[in-house]
């Protein structure tokens, strides 16, 4: 009987093991990025190391708010979105912890990263200049701020202000050149549009390549996009500000969750991320910017030519996110 026990108790522990095993080999991820692009990724990580990746996507305003509801309870160990200003967030709530790892400090830029390493940049979208190649030539653009002089009026076209891509990029300015300042270009803008503000990048190129606008500010990757179904698209890139502090850029990143169960497997997947295999992943797939200096951009995007980036920390578009939206609610920019 004795040895029964002792064998059914061996047997308990080996159990109890196992189950240890499995739940440290599974990572939940929240993503609010394009599951088309992540997804595989995400299956050559758990192929490469065995481990078991559950991903649940929704838009990052409804992951924060499942984040809050579910508080200590939540399966997340993971969270990965778009932009600085959404990943400021999910920190300033308390929903991150930071994250001591020399493998990120090493593959990822301090300007790309959270000065207290709660969340770290993974990939780099610019948002710049573009312009009709038939009625605009590049020598006529200079900065976003020119874009308020009244020589463009009826020729501009912007995104919605309800986008953070451009609180963010509204932040930078706010950092560089004031609130005053920053409040008369975008007062300059809306007086220059050539029609109301489009719900995403894609439209505005389009209307751009219609002769409905000449010039406009989008993401690079949308028009990126664009050229590799049509290479002939009718739409320049310009980098802006170069003579100056640089074009803005961002970034989409990922963090560890406060309450993760695995925080070692998440630290290993975001490490992973950061590693020439995905980064190359994102840079052919989705056309952004590497964020590991070391992995080289796409042939579209090489075309382009290198610039000079602002070397703002990203935190910034976070912090400043309210002011920018208020600014832009003043100047009348919907
Ligand atoms: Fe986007």
């Amino acid at each position: 009987m004795p040895q029964l026990t002792s064998l059914l108790s061996a047997a308990f522990i080996a159990l109890a093991s196992l189950s240890t095993i499995a739940i440290a080999d599974t990572v939940t991820v929240y993503s609010a990025r394009n599951e088309q692009l992540l997804k595989p990724l995400l299956d050559c990580y758990s192929k490469e190391t065995g481990t078991e990746i559950r991903l649940m996507t929704a838009n990052e305003g409804a992951l924060l708010a499942r984040l809050n509801a579910e508080g200590a309870s939540t399966p997340a160990d993971v969270l990965i979105t778009v932009d600085a200003g959404n990943l400021w967030l999910a920190a300033q709530q308390g929903q991150l912890r930071a994250l001591n790892s020399p493998v990120l400090q090493k593959n990822i830029p301090a300007h790309l990263r959270d000065p207290d390493n709660q969340w770290f940049g993974l990939s780099v979208r610019a948002r710049t200049i573009v312009y009709s190649k038939s009625a605009v030539r590049p020598s006529e653009l200079s900065t976003y701020e020119d874009l308020a002089q009244a020589k463009w009026k009826g020729k501009l076209c912007l995104r919605t202000s309800k986008k953070v891509y451009n609180q963010s990029l509204i932040a930078m300015m706010i950092t560089e050149i004031g609130e005053a300042k920053t409040e008369e270009i975008v007062r300059g803008w809306v007086a220059n549009l050539a029609t109301t503000p489009f719900p995403d990048d894609t439209s505005l190129l389009k209307a751009i390549a219609a002769g409905q606008c000449q010039v406009g500010i989008v993401n690079t990757y949308y028009l990126g996009r664009l050229l590799v179904k049509e290479p002939d698209f009718p739409v320049g890139l310009f980098w802006a500000n170069q003579s100056g502090s640089g074009t803005h850029v961002n970034v989409s990143g990922a963090g560890i969750t406060k309450h993760a169960k695995n925080p070692t497997g998440a630290q290993k997947l975001i490490e992973y991320l950061s590693m020439e295999a995905a980064q190359s992943f994102y840079v052919d797939e989705d056309l952004e910017f590497p964020a590991n200096p070391k992995v080289k951009a796409n042939s579209i995007i090489k075309e382009w030519g290198s610039f000079k980036p602002n070397l703002l920390n990203v935190a910034k578009a976070g912090e400043l996110q309210a002011a920018a939206t208020k600014l832009m609610d003043r100047a009348g920019y919907k």
